[in-house]
């Protein structure tokens, strides 16, 4: 798994000074003096780089923003202050009333949402597809078309999508494309297979930890020739690439989405993440050979577990080719019912029953009674959530204690 060794060096470096306070400087201010009218009107034109007042940017979120820029391989990115809020940061600094989106996967459930719900009130129409509608997506797409949508892996439903195939598509049909990498941090490189934009939330693999909420979406470098953002359809952008050339996208977000919504992260939140982030590599490794031994164990009790390193999971291949890294924690046990569920993870020791993923810590959640029980039987059914299923996120323990954990609360 060497692919994770070049981070390894990449992010410890990145963040550590050299001279003076190694560990990143927390700057806990929401205004920032700036001496003069001169440096004042600089810093509101651009022309000057200094804090302007932390809705728009604090010097701690900056270093993250430079640290996952430089990790994606993006010319920017833009910190919030949840995943939800990257989200919500990316697709409504694009959209307008009367355009549409296509979301791609089985979606988490606030993403979901966003989509359905909340950008439908706001006149923007939403369409869904499972990862392999290739033609059924490309059909789809037409003048209105502002952004395709997908996870890198579905949660729960653990499909893969053929990001690449994807990029494709939205290349050719000139689309932009979001791709919430969320599950998976260094082990898919969206940006390198025709994203446009990466989004996460930080709050689960990049901290790590629980200890901050967090968000960030990375944006790649508008090209200096010919460029999909430069077409008709993204019109109303095209002020922003005059003005700000490669990293208008980033102007985009902050003008559209952060200065006038307000999503902004907190230093000291920031902080967290950027101590998580030091360690992601390692424990991403660590994660992607837990995962499949636990799969594969609790599988062979005869659990009904879902992960695509399984032979009859339908992605097994495509996890084979391409997801080389691993596809991030989860794997998911369907039982029989409800109280099925109920019973194995009340059993369970060592797991924490949580909401969250990506966490030091394994979890585990029934997700028909919780985050999808506000969802209607059709809409469960194209998110792949049965009455008894458990989504668990492997953390960082022995696996050998975890799948103990789980066969004592089966049987
Ligand atoms: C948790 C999660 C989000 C939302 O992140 P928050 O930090 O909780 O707002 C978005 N996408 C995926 C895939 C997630 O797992």
């Amino acid at each position: 798994m060497n692919r994770f060794e070049k981070y390894n060096t990449q992010l410890v470096q990145k963040i550590g000074a050299k001279e003076g306070p190694i560990s990143p400087s927390i700057t806990h201010s929401a205004s920032f003096g700036y001496g003069s009218c001169e440096t004042a009107e600089g810093i509101f034109d651009g022309s000057v780089k200094k804090p302007l007042y932390a809705r728009v940017g604090n010097p701690t979120s900056a270093q993250l923003e430079s640290v996952l820029a430089q990790m994606e391989g993006g010319v920017g990115s833009v910190a919030t202050a949840s995943g939800m809020a990257a989200s919500a940061l990316a697709v409504m600094s694009i959209v307008s009333a009367g355009d549409e989106v296509i979301s791609i996967g089985g979606l988490f459930g606030g993403s979901y949402s966003l989509f359905n719900e909340t950008l439908r009130r706001f006149g923007v129409q939403s369409h869904f597809f499972a990862v392999d509608d290739l033609d059924a997506i490309e059909a789809a797409i037409n003048d209105h078309t502002k952004l395709i949508f997908l996870e890198s892996v579905g949660n729960p439903n653990l499909q893969l999508p053929d990001i690449a195939a994807i990029g494709a598509i939205a290349r050719k049909q000139g689309v932009a494309l979001a791709v919430d990498n969320t599950v998976t941090p260094l082990c898919v490189r969206p940006l390198e297979l025709g994203a446009d934009i990466v989004i996460y939330s930080t709050t689960k693999l990049i901290t790590g930890n629980a200890s901050a909420l967090g968000g960030a979406a990375i944006y790649r470098a508008i090209n200096e020739s010919e460029d999909k953002f430069k077409t008709e359809r993204y019109q109303d952008l095209h002020p922003f690439m005059e003005k700000m050339g490669a990293t208008a996208l980033i102007g985009v977000a902050k003008k559209r989405a952060m200065r006038d919504l307000g999503m902004s992260p907190d230093a000291f939140g920031s902080y967290l993440t950027l101590l998580g982030l030091e360690t992601l590599g390692l424990r991403m490794e660590r994660i992607a050979q837990s995962v499949e031994r636990v799969a594969a164990a609790l599988h062979h009790t005869g659990l009904h577990v879902s992960h695509p390193s399984l032979l009859h999971h339908p992605h097994h291949e495509r996890y084979k080719t391409l997801f080389e890294g691993g596809c991030g924690p989860l794997l998911t046990i369907d039982c029989a019912d409800k109280s099925e569920a109920f019973r194995l993870l009340n059993r369970l020791k060592l797991t924490t029953i949580t909401a969250n993923i990506g966490d030091s810590r394994t979890l585990a959640l029934h997700m028909a009674s919780t985050i999808y029980r506000d969802f209607d039987a059709p809409t469960r059914a194209f998110l792949g959530i049965t009455p008894g299923l458990i989504r668990v996120s492997i953390g960082l323990e022995s696996p050998q204690d975890i799948i103990d954990d789980f066969v004592q609360a089966a049987t």
